[in-house]
């Protein structure tokens, strides 16, 4: 499969890790739109938000338990903001789910 994430996890494309488990890898992004920038995935190939199921929410859960030690190691864990985006529509180019920790700066809601 052409997928970028998933060579990443197999350490075919470097990255710079942050975290890993068992079910888990973090890594900064390529191109920082925060000081921190995170991108927190599953080591399964899940396409996006909208192919989470009950087969393959243990990833999400196992994602969202480690976020509170990514952001702490990151020094952001008094604020930051945990966004996915879902479909090439709303921004997604990255067709493996994953979830952007953002931190470091004031972010204005609702995002534009
Ligand atoms: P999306 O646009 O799908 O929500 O987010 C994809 C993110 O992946 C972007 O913020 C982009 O900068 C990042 N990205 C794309 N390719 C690579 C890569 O090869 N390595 C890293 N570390 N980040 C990448
Ligand atoms: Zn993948």
């Amino acid at each position: 499969m052409d997928c970028i994430f998933c060579k990443i996890i197999a350490g075919e494309i470097p990255s710079k890790k942050v975290y890993e488990n068992e079910h888990v890898l973090a890594f900064h992004d390529l191109s920082p739109r925060a000081p921190v920038h995170i991108l927190v995935i599953p080591k399964e190939h899940i396409a996006s938000a909208a192919e989470i199921s009950a087969e393959n929410s243990v990833y999400v859960a196992k994602i969202f338990e480690a976020i509170p030690e990514i952001a702490e190691a990151a020094g952001v864990k008094e604020g930051f903001r945990v966004v996915t985006n879902s479909g090439t529509s709303v921004g997604q180019s990255v067709m493996h789910l994953h979830f952007h920790l953002l931190g470091g700066r004031a972010f204005s809601w609702p995002p534009g």
